[in-house]
């Protein structure tokens, strides 16, 4: 195996070596054959079929970094940057890709990470296998960068928990089998009165209230779910009571670096796409892309693309080797993010008026792009650790 050396905290490439790029072939391949001709009818019925969780699982996908011994591949966290980075290249719509990565890297990492062996089996293997799918439920209508701040409360009763409160903008809260859900179970919550529960879908008082109807990432369902006196059994408690925020942040790391993964593929996508439009439309006797100015642009949005890739790439290098990265992911998320929506006005605006036009897929790649600087906690949250982390 080819590997690229890194002994520096400088240096910016990940160890990917040739059986990762084996791997990016057959996501590729897989993604453009599978997924991206379907796109256009996903997204017009506001959520991909079910039974792709099943297809991607059948081809080990979902499991890409989690045990053979629950049914994954073995991998670790590189396998897994190149699943959503080629899904999000090949693929083309952020939808398909939120729904996917939802279920595999917020869902079921807290459950493999924190859960018990008895936990694993039953929502990790099933999850795995496509069988059951995951959600994370920690935004509220009242509380979202303010994670300490939520209001859904587990009494402790004889057994179990008393569940009662409501999330929002949950990404495959409509279909979740199971929501990984951040309670308070303490009066004041906060910090150390955060739990996680897994809450079931069939539990009685556990509702699905609205299907949530978004700018963008339409081919994922977004859902807004309401708790009334759900009795969860004490076997569904997750990591330590009261120790939820630990959980929470051990999450974000990864949720943010796949984040910025992802925007990395969607760039490579719309440059592609971008470079090849320019060289076939014609203005004034030739290929617009021949004019200084369109070359300009282009030039630009592949600078933007390759600082972001590096610094993405350095990111996930120091997670994978378990070094602190806490200030090189936000900024990885917080400059991607941006970098992206950019880069998709750009190409939209090389594109003309087929850019406005749905067929293009230039129009969804900006709508979608939107959601990042949000998502997975906003650019203003992201400016806040990297500047505490400074010592500011
Ligand atoms: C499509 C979609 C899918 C999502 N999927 C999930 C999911 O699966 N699970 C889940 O739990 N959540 C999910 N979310 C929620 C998402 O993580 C939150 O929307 C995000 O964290 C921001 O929270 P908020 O929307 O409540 O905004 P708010 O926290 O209300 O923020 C509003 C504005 O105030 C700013 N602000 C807040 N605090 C500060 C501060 N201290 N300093 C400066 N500015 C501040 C924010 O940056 C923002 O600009 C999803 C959201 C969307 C839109």
């Amino acid at each position: 195996m080819t590997v690229i050396r890194d002994t520096g905290r400088r240096a910016v490439l990940p160890p990917f070596g040739s059986e990762h790029e084996e791997l990016r072939e057959s996501v590729g391949r897989f993604v453009a054959k599978e997924i991206a001709p379907h796109v256009d009818e996903w997204e017009e019925a506001r959520e991909f079929p079910r039974e792709l969780f099943g297809r991607c699982a059948e081809l080990g996908f979902l499991g890409l970094k989690f045990p053979e011994r629950y049914g994954g591949q073995g991998g670790d966290h590189l396998h897994d940057a190149i699943w959503v980075e080629e899904l999000a290249r090949a693929g083309g719509s952020g939808g398909v890709g939120a729904g996917l990565n939802a279920h595999t890297s917020i869902a079921m990492p807290p459950i493999f990470n924190f859960g018990s062996e008895e936990q694993r089996q039953r929502w990790l293997v099933p999850g795995i296998a496509g069988e059951k799918i995951g959600a994370l439920g920690i935004t509220e209508p009242g509380a979202g960068s303010d994670v300490a701040g939520i209001r859904t409360t587990a009494r402790r009763v004889e057994g179990g928990y008393l569940v009662n409160g409501a999330k929002t903008f949950i990404t495959n809260g409509v279909r979740a089998d199971f929501l990984v859900c951040a309670c308070k179970t303490t009066e004041e919550g906060g910090h150390g009165g955060i739990s996680f529960l897994v809450l079931e879908r069939e539990m009685p008082g556990y509702e699905v209230s609205r299907k949530l109807e978004k700018m963008g990432w339409h081919a994922s369902d977004t859902g807004e779910l309401s708790f009334t006196d759900v009795e969860v059994p004490a076997e569904n408690l997750l990591g330590e009571e009261n120790g939820g925020f630990k959980l929470i942040m051990a999450n974000f790391a990864w949720e943010r670096l796949l984040m910025a993964i992802g925007a990395v593929g969607a760039m490579r996508r719309l440059i592609d796409v971008t470079v090849a439009y320019a060289l076939d439309r014609e203005a004034f006797g030739r290929p617009i892309g021949k004019f200084q100015a369109i070359r300009h642009h282009v030039a630009e949005m592949a600078t933007k693309a390759e600082a972001a890739r590096a610094l993405t790439y350095n990111a996930l290098r120091l997670f994978h080797t378990g070094q602190d990265c806490i200030a090189e992911v936000s900024m990885a998320k917080l400059m991607t993010q941006r970098a992206v929506l950019e880069i998709a006005d750009q190409s939209l605006q090389i594109h003309g008026g087929y850019g406005y036009m749905r067929e293009y897929g230039i129009e969804r790649a900006v709508r979608d792009a939107r959601l990042g600087p949000i998502g997975g906690g906003t650019d203003e949250i992201m400016k806040e650790i990297i500047g505490k982390s400074m010592g500011l």
